[in-house]
């Protein structure tokens, strides 16, 4: 039997966007997404280029349209498990992971979390930071209901605790609960699975977890934004002080045939961002950007990068820098690098380095293609087999892909591909039905 129904695959801004428009011409739309919110990459950056709009100001109205669609039925911290049958009647097996929480009872108010005697790395902040083994993902989460971290949780784990049932008023928490299978029956799938950032511990040169003040680029949108664990104060990991001088070093992982051979596509704009927005919080503060070619092309780009020399103190120098060393008093790091415009080597030392690491497919692409029977290109991005007249399509009929999963993209691109995808999802539905 046909089905007038869409599994949206993935809930960062393509996600979302392919299922509100899907909900808007009357289909039915099972968002699955395997974090406990949806929101995606998004929800962790502060700003975005070119506009400096507030990250969370664009997403968050999106995700609580997405949550109140009569069309969309929302499948948080759950996983595709099989996928069988053909365009306009699949059957999707959908895991829904045990949260430990009655999702109708809790209310969102936090008390468990913040009695609960276990701290953990906090992922949503790139590990800056700790959350608690019952945690909310991050404050305007969508659904905003607790979960529980079964790997670290004391009572799951058999110890003494029970501290997050007790001071529960709602009765939400529930450590007995188990996984669910779900079986929903569509007519379409779409992939939005989007992308991790590259692991920069390998590329030693750059000193990442080897010395305290070089930072990822995503860990500084955490540290610059408001809502992260600094509160949206800088802060230099070593002392704890203001930093006065940045650097910035691009393409980390990224086009290096030692690891990632492509562009990612979003850095030379997110690193600019990035300055701009160190400045706006600390007008003395000066950035240097080592990069390799400035890649500026979307609408008002090369206009930013212009500002944020005039206006912003950003200073940019051509060279892919060797390797960073530490002034070990200071605990300055300390670039190596030759100047390929100038021609001449230099040694410069600063406050903070940001690396603009490789961004990388999800690393769940691999089994969700054998999942799903979709093709993956050299890369481990979604295959589009016949990218010029159908960039949505993948090599399984009725599976469509959007988004980061794809290839790098930025937010706008990913919108546009998400409203295309759904829009010929939709009419390969009419056809099919
Ligand atoms: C440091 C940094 C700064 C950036 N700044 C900007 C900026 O200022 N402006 C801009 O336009 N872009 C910026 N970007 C790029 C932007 O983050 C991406 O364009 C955008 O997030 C892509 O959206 P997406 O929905 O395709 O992917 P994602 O945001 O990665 O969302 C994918 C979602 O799919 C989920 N998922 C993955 N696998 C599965 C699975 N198997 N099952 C279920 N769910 C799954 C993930 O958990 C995630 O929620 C920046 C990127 C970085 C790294």
């Amino acid at each position: 039997m046909t089905q007038k129904a869409v599994l949206v695959i993935g809930g960062g801004i393509a996600g979302i966007q392919a299922s509100i428009d899907l909900a808007n011409m009357g289909i039915k739309v099972y968002l699955v997404e395997k974090k406990p919110s949806i929101g995606g990459r998004m929800a962790q950056l502060d700003k975005t280029f070119p506009t400096n709009d507030c990250a969370m100001c664009i997403l968050a109205p999106k995700m609580i349209e997405c949550a109140n669609h009569e069309n969309i039925e929302l499948l948080t911290y759950s996983e595709l498990a099989e996928l069988t049958g053909e365009v306009g009647g699949f059957e999707a097996k959908i895991v829904k992971k045990a949260r430990f929480i009655e999702e109708d009872k809790c209310v969102g108010c936090g008390d468990c979390a913040e009695k609960c005697p276990t701290k953990v790395d906090d992922e949503f902040n790139a590990g800056l930071g700790q959350r608690k083994a019952i945690y909310k993902y991050f404050p305007q989460a969508v659904p905003s209901t607790y979960v529980i971290d079964p790997d670290r949780c004391r009572t799951i784990l058999g110890k003494k605790c029970g501290v997050c049932e007790k001071i529960c008023k709602a009765k939400a928490v529930n450590y007995k609960q188990k996984d669910k299978v779900l079986a929903i029956h569509i007519g379409a799938v779409i992939l939005a699975t989007g992308f991790d950032p590259y692991d920069v511990a390998p590329l030693t040169e750059y000193g990442w977890g080897r010395i305290k003040n070089v930072v990822t680029a995503l860990q500084f949108e955490r540290m610059i934004c408001a809502s992260g664990p600094t509160g949206g104060h800088l802060r230099r990991p070593s002392d704890d002080s203001e930093p006065a001088r940045l650097a910035f070093i691009q393409c980390v992982g990224s086009r290096d045939i030692r690891h990632k051979r492509y562009c990612s596509a979003v850095c030379c704009m997110h690193a600019t961002k990035e300055a701009i927005l160190a400045h706006e919080h600390y007008p003395k503060l000066t950035s240097t950007i080592f990069y390799m070619d400035m890649r500026a092309v979307g609408k008002g780009f090369q206009e930013y990068v212009r500002r944020a020399k005039s206006q912003y103190e950003v200073e940019y120098i051509r060279a892919r820098p060797g390797r960073v060393t530490v002034n070990e008093e200071s605990q300055n790091p300390v670039i190596h690098y030759e100047d390929t415009v100038k021609r001449e080597l230099g040694v410069r030392e600063f406050d903070m380095v940001i690396l603009s690491q490789a961004l990388i497919p999800s690393e769940s692409n691999v089994s969700i293609a054998k999942k799903l029977g979709v093709g993956l290109d050299e890369f481990g991005f979604i295959s589009t087999p016949e990218e010029l007249i159908n960039p949505f399509g993948t090599s399984r009929e009725g599976v469509f892909g959007c988004g980061f999963c794809q290839s790098p993209m930025d937010v706008p691109d990913s919108v546009v591909r998400a409203s295309a995808s759904a829009s010929k999802t939709a009419e390969v539905l009419a056809r099919v039905a």
